[in-house]
């Protein structure tokens, strides 16, 4: 066998992984009493060991000073949220004043839209990709008739143009020069969730800007996954959820970028709530909004400070590691995935996500040989020994290695049983 398919190199690699020693810092799910392989963290991202201290913290504060918490101490919850602003500005790419942490992405995607999306008779359409997450698709339908307006004319969706449905630069460039004045705003995902694919985010805004629309993005899948750099690429706004690579547990409070240059403007219509008043005089309670000066000022409710506890436990990783250095470690180990699927698998594995390092995450997407009832028997064969991915209707298994936790050991495992399974 040639060496770099040999389970010995894989050990040899994750030897070799200079961040080897963050995958002792979660809990991993259990299968016939051995570490389950989990390539699920854009789904679900596993429970860093520090998050239960977090949680706890808040819990023993709560019984022994109760309302005194929100005042009392480096953790007080009057200003939980400011816990996590600055290593979620990193993570981000971004300045601090220009992330907050609250509510879900569905709803920040809401609230995003009454602010920069702004429709007249002239220039009512919204630019965002066909097979889009659901919830992005629901949302700006419900926008566009919220305003007046008709998603039949007024929701413009780029069809996949590339072979194995991903969507090229050229197919995004027309859609938004053919609409052109018509364009309010283009919403767009970082990476794909279906097929893995990582878009331009620079190239896109400066599309849209160029055409006078706004722009916002969902980064939902791009998050702790691709490196960004928001407050550069300057989009209006961004959300996104920390429940997938930020590993903050089911149904985490969700983060909210809006640009630096929209900071101070109290021109923008929001849906203001008394938690995005200006901090300094919010307990004066007067009847006047002023808003807090940058992202947090979109807040409406004090924060959830059990949902955003774990995240800090998380986040705490995310600094140790540094972007870079996670996403230099993906590369290497997607790619290794990559070249074991192609080597081992050829003939019964096709990558959908494409192999440009540029244009993917860490997420590889595969449609088995055989069609749609091969793709399921495989999915629910690799759950029967252990081996998680997930399964996108209607015939995509997505593996997700993480350089967080996963190893080249987990990759071989998955290659060694999809063999199995086709009796390779
Ligand atoms: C996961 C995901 C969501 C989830 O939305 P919630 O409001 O957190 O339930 C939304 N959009 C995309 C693109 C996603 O991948």
């Amino acid at each position: 066998m040639n060496e770099t398919l040999s389970p010995a190199h894989a050990t040899a690699l994750d030897a070799a992984d200079p961040l080897r020693h963050l995958r002792n810092q979660f809990l991993i799910p259990q299968h016939d009493a051995e570490d389950q392989i989990y390539f699920v963290g854009n789904s679900l991202g596993l429970q860093p060991k520090g998050a239960k201290a977090m949680v706890q913290e808040v819990m023993d504060l709560w019984a022994s000073i109760a309302v005194e918490g929100h005042f009392t101490g480096p953790t007080h919850w009057m200003s939980y949220h400011r816990l996590v602003r600055d290593s979620l500005a990193r993570v981000v790419g971004a300045l601090p004043g220009e992330v907050v942490a609250m509510n879900t992405l569905s709803v920040n995607l809401h609230l995003m839209m009454v602010s920069f999306y702004r429709p007249t008779a002239e220039r009512p359409a919204i630019v965002m990709e066909a097979g889009a997450f659901p919830t992005d698709r629901h949302a700006v339908e419900a926008q566009i008739r919220f305003h007046g307006f008709n998603p039949d004319t007024d929701l413009i969706e780029v069809q996949p143009d590339e072979p194995n449905g991903t969507i090229s630069m050229a197919a995004i460039e027309r859609a938004i020069a053919d609409n052109g004045k018509r364009v309010a705003l283009v919403l767009w995902p970082g990476v794909q969730y279906r097929t893995g694919q990582v878009f331009d985010l620079g190239a896109i805004t400066r599309l849209a800007r160029a055409h006078g629309a706004n722009i916002g993005f969902d980064l939902a899948h791009s998050v702790g996954n691709v490196p960004l750099a928001l407050h550069d690429i300057a989009p209006d706004f961004a959300v996104w959820c920390h429940y997938k690579y930020l590993n903050a547990g089911p149904g985490a409070v969700a983060g909210c970028f809006v640009h630096e240059r929209h900071a101070n403007d109290t021109t923008l219509p929001r849906f203001a709530g008394w938690w995005g008043h200006e901090q300094a005089t919010r307990f004066q309670m007067a009847p006047q909004f002023v808003p807090e000066v940058g992202a947090e000022g979109w807040q409406l409710s004090n924060p959830p400070v059990l949902g955003l506890a774990p995240l800090r436990a998380s986040l705490a990783l995310f600094d140790d590691a540094g972007m870079p250095a996670l996403r230099a470690k993906s590369e290497r180990l997607t790619g290794y995935l990559e070249t074991m699927v192609r080597a081992r698998l050829g003939e019964v594995l096709q990558v959908i996500t494409p192999s440009d390092i540029e244009r993917r995450g860490c997420q590889l997407s595969l449609r088995v040989n055989g069609g749609r009832s091969q793709g399921r028997s495989l999915f629910e064969y690799l759950q029967s020994v252990g081996v998680l991915g997930d399964w996108r209707e209607p015939d995509v298994i997505r593996i997700s290695p993480t350089p967080m936790y996963n190893r080249y050991r987990d990759v071989y495992r998955f290659i060694d049983e999809v063999e199995a399974w086709a009796g390779v």
